[in-house]
């Protein structure tokens, strides 16, 4: 424990010390600001965060930290630095998505999980990387400059949520905020040796959650450990009035009730997420992952989800249909650029979008309009959806027959080279073949550090029925702490 840094350490380490006098608001905060300056000093920036909280934060640790002195009971997360993905919306912070359309543009609403965030006594460090618009996985795609891998710097961290990956991975922030829309915060934890957690869809309001695709979109915790995503699930979850797609399902303690053992769960293996020409060493920490849940009591189960190999297209085309209609806000008169122009109203679209949009996103908008014209589209958006029914099917068939958790790689490859793929946006697409199922089939799913090929983390996905966050992450834990005991290098 010397030898971790204060932003290192979780939120219960940080809670007993702040609790106890031994850690100070002020110092806790000093070292994550120092942790990001030296981030963006030492060897090419790191580029985590695109914008920092000011000196708000110095008035809010000193006066959290005389409620402290005086033995004051305060939130879950008192004092703890958050850093935010910058597609979720701070009053107080610009809220870009990544994109030179909204450079600058700051939200005159704080979105709800913020809003509980700063109730549960957290201070919003700053607003972190990502691709624009959350499009795309490898953080490149941003307006602002890529992140890079804290493990490698002359590779990605993944993405979208790459920023907040790389943020908790190096000890810029305890704990971070990500949204997921098909692997979005789980593959850059993968890439980046993290906890991710996409909750169900509806589990946390997306209200003041910039829309990309609004029926896959949802916010979740990239974390250290599996302890504090659940701490985090239970203050941002639950039904908001602000978001209609948000469910009334309770939300329990998850972190109070992670300890219970796995006996007796049924995992199933599905042998389209195991093909012949996955990475060997990919395929040989998910076996070795599988043994273990075996060997703390949990029953394996071979099975098959026959529609994995239409998730892609089917994923990219209800995605692009709605970011095609969710973006259309960007018109240069209601928000962010505006390139000026005297000739029509029409031009002032037109150039504000050519100017502001990044190539990702504009080939995103042709494709969604496209699979959405007339003429085309039952030939493409409708079939999609109707794929995408069969791939929730697939799931619910597994669930019925008895299965609690699926177990899978969380990408079939460890974090790949800047630039290597971002010129062919197809390669950059079937990185994420292993994580959209989920978003199809709106379940909740983790991914957690399984291991390291040549110095670069390895993740391991769980997912579970929708709703049952619960077994998700008990068995995520259980799954986490065997591999601690066996390698307590693994967290170093
Ligand atoms: N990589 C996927 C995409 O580019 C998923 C992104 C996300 O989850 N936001 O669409």
């Amino acid at each position: 424990m010397e030898t971790r840094r204060l932003t290192e350490l979780t939120i219960g380490e940080l809670r007993d010390g702040l609790r106890s006098r031994r850690v100070r608001a002020a110092d806790l905060l000093e070292a994550a600001l120092r942790a990001i300056a030296d981030s963006q000093a030492e060897g090419p920036a790191l580029n985590a965060f695109i914008s920092l909280a000011g000196d708000e934060l110095a008035e809010q640790v000193e006066a959290l930290d005389r409620a402290l002195d005086g033995g004051e009971e305060l939130g879950s997360l008192a004092g703890i630095p958050v850093a935010i993905k910058d597609n979720i919306c701070t009053r107080g912070l610009p809220t870009t998505c990544g994109s030179k359309i909204l450079e600058g543009y700051v939200s005159p609403y704080e979105a709800t999980v913020v809003r509980k965030l700063r109730a549960a006594g957290a201070l919003i460090l700053g607003k972190t990387n990502l691709d624009e618009f959350s499009m795309g996985s490898s953080t490149e795609n941003s307006g602002f400059g890529p992140t890079r891998n804290p493990w490698d710097r002359e590779r990605v961290p993944g993405g979208s949520s790459g920023g907040s990956a790389a943020a908790v991975a190096a000890g810029l922030a305890p704990i971070a905020l990500g949204s997921d829309t098909g692997g979005s915060i789980r593959q850059p934890a993968s890439f980046c040796g993290v906890v991710g957690l996409k909750p169900t869809y509806g589990r946390v309001s997306r209200y003041g959650l910039v829309a990309f695709a609004s029926s896959l979109d949802q916010i979740g915790p990239l974390t250290r450990t599996v302890e504090d995503a659940a701490l985090l699930l239970s203050v941002i979850g639950g039904v908001d009035r602000f978001d209609s797609t948000s469910a009334d399902v309770p939300v329990p303690d998850f972190s109070g009730q992670l300890d219970v053992g796995i006996e007796g769960v049924v995992v199933g293996v599905p042998r389209e997420y195991f093909p012949d020409d996955l990475d060997h060493g990919i395929a040989g920490l998910c076996r070795a992952a599988v043994e273990r849940l075996a060997g703390l009591g949990a029953e394996l189960r071979q099975i098959s989800l026959p529609h994995t190999d239409y998730a892609i297209p089917a994923y990219y085309l209800v995605a692009n249909a709605e970011a095609s209609s969710n973006l259309a806000r960007y018109d240069g008169v209601r928000y962010g650029l505006r390139v000026p122009s005297a000739a029509s109203t029409a031009a002032v679209y037109r150039e504000s979008r050519g100017a502001g949009f990044g190539a990702e996103v504009k080939r995103r908008i042709m494709l969604g309009t496209y699979g959405l014209s007339a003429g085309y589209y039952d030939e493409y958006y409708g079939r999609a959806q109707r794929v995408r029914r069969l791939i929730a099917q697939d799931f619910e068939q597994a669930f019925a027959q008895g299965v609690d958790v699926v177990f899978t790689p969380t990408s079939p490859t460890v974090a790949f080279r800047l630039g290597e793929r971002v010129d062919d946006p197809l390669q950059m697409y079937l990185s994420d073949v292993f994580t959209v199922t989920v978003n199809l089939a709106r379940l909740p799913a983790i991914s957690i550090p399984i291991g390291w090929i040549e110095g670069l983390p390895v993740g391991g996905q769980l997912l579970a029925r929708r709703f049952d966050e619960l077994t998700l992450l008990r068995v995520a834990s259980a799954l986490e702490r065997s591999i601690a005991a066996s390698r307590p290098d693994l967290g170093a």
